[in-house]
């Protein structure tokens, strides 16, 4: 496309989402085009059916509306299922601050639901090393101290216990380093700057850090979860900014001899302001915090949601709203599990019998619930938690350290 000069394309990497710009105005993120340029398949209706089916649990309202729309190889893992093997869920968490959002929260809630269905184990890497090599201003323990303090946020999602393993790559790269070693040695300069942009003027230390999040897509690094099995498959579901790491370990996985992982890609969780742009702890406004009180989420919603219905009251119940770029709305389609409810409202708003400020009061009922109940989660989780979902014995040493700084 030609593009004129206040004009530029979307740009999705793992540090940087900006949609695209058309004279001055950001038009926002086109999912079909990242699909096509990252080479994923689209999720099919059939493919949800397939899932539903094969594990006798309703599908999760981020699937079945959509949020998740594109995966790699996800027909061959419900085979696998089918014949009775195991696999196991990887995602991750970059521990940058303490204030996760409802952004953060979407790839935990799916792997929930997917940990639930299976019954399978999932990993999590905390890469604290990651967010210490990146982000200029955070030193090494305050790095270490969001990746304690983050687990607790992601313990309070309420995954099983028994299948779940938190770790903070600082202490685990020990276990990883010899997978980790094989993984850089298949990646030169030129792929790895052509795939994350890496620049002469970066660290060396960004440049190898790829490797750190490829190496858990690989079995044989949770020798304590799977035996040293080097071929259990690993399905990892994240937003599509994260997809240039897996792309990369799929092309290195055959020489390493070591199976792909697959994919299930979601959109962006979209910012209070719209959809132009993604939820983001950098900009306040534009995220609802897993801290917030039932009080801020009103007054965010209220004051920064941005609203497809009309100006005045008559014209709203004249023309009815644009469902599709009304961010109260689109929370609900998120988080609002009840359907015939969801598809009442949304006819309601469109045909202009209900307003905005109506829809917003559903949407920060429906919010408030779920923080709620996350927050009450979160206050009972302690330490030894951690400790214990976390394998002692990491963390232990791990949270010593992080208590020796001043
Ligand atoms: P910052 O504004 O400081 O960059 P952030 O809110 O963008 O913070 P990051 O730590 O950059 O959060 O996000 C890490 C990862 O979390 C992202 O790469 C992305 O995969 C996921 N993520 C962040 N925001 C969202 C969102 N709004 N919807 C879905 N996933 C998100
Ligand atoms: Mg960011």
């Amino acid at each position: 496309m030609n593009l004129g000069a206040s004009s530029t394309e979307q740009k999705i990497t793992p540090w940087d989402v900006r949609g695209q710009v058309i004279d001055g105005v950001e038009v926002g993120i086109d999912y079909g085009k990242l699909m096509k340029q990252f080479g994923c398949q689209p999720i099919s209706e059939a493919l949800v059916a397939r899932l539903e089916k094969q594990t006798g649990v309703p599908v999760h309202p981020l699937l079945r509306r959509g949020a998740f729309y594109c995966h790699r190889d996800l027909e061959k893992i419900l085979d696998l299922h089918a014949a009775g093997k195991e696999f196991y869920l990887y995602t991750g968490r970059g521990p940058s601050s303490d204030s996760m959002h409802l952004g953060h929260m979407i790839p935990f809630l799916f792997c929930k639901y997917l940990q639930d269905a299976f019954n399978c184990f999932l990993v999590i890497q905390m890469t604290d090393d990651e967010k210490f090599l990146f982000k200029e201003a955070l030193t090494l323990e305050q790095c270490k101290g969001y990746a304690f303090d983050n687990s607790k946020d992601i313990i309070a999602v309420g995954f099983n216990p028994q299948k779940t393993f938190i770790f903070p790559d600082t202490m685990y790269m020990g276990q990883m380093f010899e997978t980790v070693l094989r993984i850089q040695k298949m990646i030169n300069f030129n792929q790895a700057s052509s795939v994350f942009g890496f620049t002469e003027s970066d660290s060396i230390g960004k440049i190898a850090y790829p490797a750190s999040q490829i190496a858990p897509c690989f079995s044989q690094i949770f020798p304590h979860l799977f035996g040293g099995k080097k071929d259990v498959p690993c399905l990892i579901p994240y937003a599509i900014d994260q997809d240039p790491y897996f792309r990369l370990c799929r092309d290195i996985a055959p020489r390493l001899k070591l199976i792909k992982p697959a994919s299930m890609c979601s959109v962006f969780f979209p910012a209070l302001q719209g959809f132009h742009t993604k939820m983001s702890a950098s900009d306040v406004n534009s995220a609802i915090f897993m801290t917030d009180t039932p009080k801020q989420i009103e007054t965010k919603l209220n004051k920064y949601a941005f609203s497809g219905g009309q100006a005045t009251l008559e014209e709203q119940r004249e023309k009815g709203a644009d469902l599709t770029v009304d961010v109260a709305y689109q929370y609900l389609r998120f988080f609002l599990d009840d359907d015939q409810e969801l598809e009442r409202i949304g006819e309601d708003y469109k045909a202009g019998r209900m307003l905005t400020g109506e829809v917003k009061k559903r949407c920060a009922e429906v919010l408030k619930t779920f923080i709620s109940g996350f927050q009450e989660r979160r206050a009972a989780v302690t330490d030894e938690t951690v400790h214990h979902i976390a394998a002692a014995f990491f963390w232990i040493t791990y949270r010593y350290d992080f208590d020796m700084i001043p």
